[in-house]
């Protein structure tokens, strides 16, 4: 019997089911474990930095989500850090989304100003100009829907054209969820997450995953995590467990607030331009007026939160070129709406009243 991912999400991970056994693993807060006679045998759990059975029960509700074997680590980056960290020896080039997040940006053009990769930048849901830039290159990443321009790759297209190069393809799989989008089905060698954002649900941790089907890429992931030191901590895990239970209810309830407030911002004098892929809870706003427009809205709004970060219960909006490292490419008037979970006229009222009205 294989479960939907409604089931999979409220019953992965779970200790067996035995008489006096709590549901929940509990938060298991150890440097060390104690040692089985005659030293390290299999499966002994060893030392804190190795695993923890907090981390390992999040792992296998988020595995079961994906469909692979997850790894938890400190944060979104350090999940991307590990995964790039699977690039051969020398400079290969590395073909990535012009619109990636601007951490995994930052990140490739501090490997490439070390000489570690080339990277070669394109509009992912260009599918023709990824294919063309593939060959040659050791690894393909994918966001989709990019952050926070929210364009729409080809999966399945991608990866053949990869495979044809012989070239490793990661997918950052943060926006959409495994609820909406399982690259691993469509031969993704590896998905990263910032469990940050919809996986935990409520902005009160920070943390990151890999998945994989591979058990030898799982082993580098986990061998990386380990000597890297980037593990996370076991209060953070269990957070992200209870969180993840209701995904698949944050994610129906606030992507249909999404879709909604998409179609009447569509309609509103004050915007000019929705990105919004159809799906998701992000929506993406052009302010008529320019930056100071937008960032009056950010400002004006009561209920909606001016923050940057997404994916919480709540509604949360930022104009992204506020951060000096988003790309310049990205509009100086775009406002990243994060829908939450809140009644959608509630979350309307306050937004619309915000908006300019240009005659
Ligand atoms: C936030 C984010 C990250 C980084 O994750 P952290 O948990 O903040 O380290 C990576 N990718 C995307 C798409 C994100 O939104």
């Amino acid at each position: 019997m294989t479960y939907s991912p409604a089931t999979i999400a409220v019953s992965a991970g779970r200790p067996p089911a035995e008489p006096n056994q709590g549901l929940n693993v509990p938060v298991t807060l150890t440097s060390t474990y104690v040692a089985s006679d005659g030293g390290t045998r299999p499966g002994d759990l060893g030392y804190g930095r190795w695993t923890n059975p907090t981390w390992e029960a999040f792992e296998a509700a988020l595995g079961a989500l994906e469909g692979g074997r997850a790894l938890l680590f400190g944060s979104g980056m350090a999940a991307i850090a590990a995964s790039l960290a699977l690039l051969p020896e020398g400079a290969p080039a590395v073909v990535l989304p012009r619109h990636a997040y601007n951490g995994t940006l930052a990140l490739v053009q501090d490997l490439a100003d070390r000489g570690r990769l080339q990277p070669r930048l394109v509009d992912v849901h260009d599918t023709g100009a990824v294919v063309e830039a593939l060959p040659g290159a050791a690894l393909l990443w994918i966001e989709t829907p990019t952050n926070p321009m929210l364009e729409v790759a080809d999966v399945p297209a991608l990866v053949t054209a990869a495979r044809a190069v012989g070239a490793l393809v990661v997918a950052d799989n943060t926006f959409a969820t495994p609820l909406l989008q399982q690259p691993l089905a469509d031969g993704v060698d590896v998905v990263v997450h910032s469990v940050t954002k919809y996986l935990a649900g409520h902005s009160d941790v920070v943390l990151g995953a890999a998945v994989t089907r591979d058990d030898a890429l799982h082993a580098r992931l986990h061998t990386h995590r380990t000597l890297h030191g980037a593990v996370p901590g076991p209060m953070e895990a269990y957070l992200a467990l209870r969180g993840l239970r209701t995904l698949p209810l944050r994610i129906e309830r606030s992507g249909a607030n999404a879709a909604e407030l998409a179609r009447r911002l569509a309609g509103h004098p004050g915007v000019e331009r929705v990105r919004y892929p159809g799906f998701g809870s992000i929506v993406s706003v052009e302010v008529a007026g320019g930056a100071d427009a937008a960032e009056q809205v950010a400002s004006g709004v009561r209920l909606w939160v001016h923050a940057t970060s997404l994916g919480g219960v709540e509604s949360s909006l930022e104009r992204r070129r506020r951060h000096a490292g988003e790309p310049t490419t990205v509009p100086e008037n775009l406002l990243r709406l994060s829908v939450g979970i809140e009644d959608v006229e509630d979350l309307w009222h306050d937004l619309s009243a915000t908006l300019p009205t240009p005659r």
